[in-house]
Order: C-alpha cells, then structure tokens, then sequence
C-alpha cells in the first residue's frame, strides 16, 4: 500500500467521482462488516446480507444506526471482522459506565490512518523540516499515537512528550527547537498561563504552529490561544470509534474542517427525529468508517453537534466541512428549565479579555431551584487585591451572560492559574443536582 499525505487527486476530487469511490469503499466496508458478529445479525435484520445489496450512496439510509450502548454489549469482539491473529492493536476509550468501546485495527488499517493524519498535518502547511512536540496523552487514548504516527509519515521530527509537566514541556520546546505543539486548547491555555508564571520568553521559542482537539472549543478561545502564543492553531477533530484524531481537520482557511470524505460518509440529523436536518442547519454527525476492515462501524451517532458548509472551500479541496464542534447532545444542561450549552458560555467569557484562561461551570440545588456559578480566571493583569476593577468585571460577565443564555448566574473571579487543570480533556461542568429528579 502507498499512502501519499499529499495526493491532489483525492482531495480535490470532482464530488461526482468522490461519491463513486464513496460507494465503493462502502460496499467493501459492508463486506467486512458482515463478518463481524454484531452487524452479521443487525444487517441481516435490516434485509442486507450482501454488499452488493448496497446500488448506491442512499441505501445507507436504510441502514440502522449504531450507538456507543451498541458497542458496549458488543465488548470485547462483538465487532471485530478480521481473524484475531491478524489484529495488530487496540485502542479504548472509557465512559462512565466503566465498559470500554473497544477498536481494533489490522496492520493495513494503522497505515490508513497514519495516511489521514498525514493528509491533515501537511493540510497545515507543516513538513518534514518541522519539530512537533506531542503534548497530549498517549496509551489506550487515540490522541497520543494518531498524531505521532501522521507526524512520522509527514516526515516530522516528533517528540513523543505526553500531556502534563509545562516545566518539562518548555524545555523540550528550547532543547529541540519545537515548531509545532499538539494538546487540548485548555492545555494549551494553561502553558500559556505557566509560561508567564515561569518567565519564559516567548522569544526564546521556535513555535509556529498548533494542533487544538479532543475536547470543543470556541473560535473566540481559537484566537486567544493564537495571540497569546502567537501561533496558528488547527482545529483537530475525531473520536476513537472513527480511528481517532485524522476525521476532520482545518486547512489553512481556518474555516471549517474537511471531513475526509474517502474515508468517512458523514451525515447530520436532527437528534430527536434522527431524520436529515436542512442543507446548513446544526445536528448530530453521524459517521461511517470506510477505512478499517478489522473493526467497522456503520452510521454511528457520534452526538457531537455541527452543521455543514454549503460552499467549496477556498482551498481547493472539495472533500465537505463542517463548523467546529458545539458540543454534544447529551451535553445540554437544563437550569430552571431552561436550555443551556456549555458551549454558550464559553463563547462568553472567552471573548473578554479581562478573562483568565481557564474556567468552569458549576450547578447545584439550591432549594427546589438550580443555581448556576461561573468561575473564572482573571487575567494576570488584573490584580486581586484591587476591588474596584474586579467588581466591574463581575457585573460585566453577569450581564452579558444574562443576555446570551437568559439565566441570572452567579459569578466567581479567581486569581490566573488557580482553577483546576486536568491532563486529558478538561472538565469544564461540574453538576452535582441528583441525577433522578
Ligand atoms: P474520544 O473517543 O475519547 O477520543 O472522544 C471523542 C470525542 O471528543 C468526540 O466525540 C467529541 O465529543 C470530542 N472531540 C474531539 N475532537 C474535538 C474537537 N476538535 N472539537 C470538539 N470536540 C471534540
Ligand atoms: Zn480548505
């Protein structure tokens, strides 16, 4: 197999032939699903037992969804396809009820996915003259070795360095001359934070570029990260059932993420009727993998909520994007009935400078009523022994909150580097209303 991370013809494919190939690469995917146990039962079902049941791109349609309750009652081969002396690693990923969704991959699906990774690195403008610092958990974690791989294949110097240790971190960035940083945009906040902590000179650094994923993020937190750190950031986008990171990524437009459509049918429906939402409107991406024969996984319901762009990108590549994240479906928090998207509040407060780096939301019961409490970071301009200008700041945040989610929230400013910072995806929501009532 060669796997070109530059290949002009399939990025900038005329759609007509990137369907065609799409239904190809789908009728070999339905081949090796239907040796997996679970779909040789629900496709069988649903009246497909053959892959050349599928005549074209629609019939898709006909298929049922997969979910990730799915792939927990599947745990542990339920959805392997191949022989299992031909699986040469897995990955997990662990929700909260403790059963892992398990992916498997052949040798041929790793260098199908170090290819997409390729592709979205090089998508940056990054190349083989590059040092790319990965600052994101390795381990069963898809984020970790996705990209490490796609950084090899670009030709990259990578630095394998994990998430955590800013210490640590900045030194490696002035030992080996780092161009390019990889970690979730809160880390990437957080270095921020630490660096001027640790009086390191921005100067003194090579960075020129970085890679923002794992975890959703506003476009006004997109470029304080850039101003900051005065570098470009990429908005990474994938999930461990769909391989991991390398799904969809920016180019150098910065407006949107390609999804690659070679690799992966992409739909958005309304989460509620799980029918097709309008051309444009937000919904919940469903995604099919057309990359990987030893685990396949149809139409599965990431609950990750975006729209798509309707126009071609500037760029040249016709493979489709979406917007950023805006969250998740299953993230919607409702206070005193009213519906809110932590997203929303990012969006907020990330916009005012006077904001520190890092935040987060907390709710409880007060009484039969739910109350909701913003922290946040002050910037380290601002000094905490000064009232004046932190009561203003208060009232600011309030007000403009008020405004965007229609909920009265109760504000708490905390000096810069003081919240919380976890290692893998930051936990911004803390609930702790009692989950039954
Ligand atoms: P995991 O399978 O543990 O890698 O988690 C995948 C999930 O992380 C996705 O379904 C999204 O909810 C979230 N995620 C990953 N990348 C992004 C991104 N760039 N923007 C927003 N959310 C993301
Ligand atoms: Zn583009």
């Amino acid at each position: 197999m060669n796997y070109q991370y530059w290949d002009p013809q399939i990025e900038k494919m005329p759609r007509a032939e990137l369907e065609a190939l799409q239904l190809q690469k789908l009728k070999t995917e339905i081949r090796w699903a239907l040796r997996a146990p679970f779909y040789k039962e629900r496709l069988s079902k649903a009246g497909i037992s053959c892959h050349d049941d599928i005549k074209s791109l629609d019939d898709l349609k006909r298929f049922p969804f997969t979910t990730k309750n799915d792939l927990r009652d599947g745990f542990p081969y339920g959805f392997l396809s191949i022989p299992k002396e031909d699986v040469v690693r897995l990955h997990a990923s662990s929700g909260t009820t403790g059963i892992p969704t398990t992916i498997y991959f052949s040798r041929d699906d790793i260098k199908r996915w170090a290819g997409y990774m390729a592709r979205c690195i090089y998508g940056t403008g990054c190349d083989k003259n590059d040092v790319f610092q990965n600052m994101i958990t390795y381990g069963l974690f898809t984020g970790g070795l996705g990209l490490h791989q796609g950084g090899e294949e670009v030709g990259m110097l990578v630095i394998p360095a994990g998430a955590g240790n800013t210490a640590r971190q900045f030194k490696m960035m002035q030992d080996y001359g780092t161009t390019v940083l990889h970690a979730t945009p809160s880390f990437l906040l957080h270095l921020e934070t630490k660096m001027k902590e640790a009086g390191v000179q921005r100067e003194s650094l090579s960075l020129k570029r970085a890679f923002a994923g794992a975890e959703p993020y506003s476009e006004d937190t997109r470029r304080r990260i850039e101003s900051l750190l005065k570098i470009d950031v990429y908005n990474s986008y994938g999930l461990s059932e769909m391989n991991g990171p390398g799904v969809a990524f920016e180019c150098q437009c910065k407006e949107g993420l390609h999804i690659w459509e070679d690799g992966y049918i992409a739909e958005i429906v309304n989460p509620d009727t799980l029918e097709p939402v309008k051309e444009g409107e937000t919904g919940e991406l469903i995604l099919t993998i057309l990359c990987r024969e030893a685990t396949p996984i149809l139409r599965y319901r990431t609950r990750d909520l975006t729209s798509f762009y309707n126009e071609p990108c500037k760029c040249g590549r016709t493979h489709r994007r979406m917007r950023r994240i805006t969250g998740r479906s299953d993230d919607m928090l409702i206070i005193n009935g009213v519906n809110v998207f932590p997203s929303q509040i990012e969006e907020v407060i990330m916009s005012m400078k006077e904001v520190g780096n890092n935040y987060l939301i907390v709710v409880e019961k007060d009484g039969a009523l739910d109350r909701l409490t913003v922290k946040t970071e002050v910037s380290t301009e601002i000094f905490m022994d000064d009232s004046r200008p932190l009561n203003a700041l208060k009232e600011k945040i309030k007000e403009t909150l008020q405004a965007s989610i229609s909920i009265n929230p109760k504000v708490e400013l905390h000096e810069s580097g003081s919240l919380p910072i976890s290692e893998g995806k930051a936990v911004r929501v803390k609930d702790t209303r009692p989950k039954d009532v």
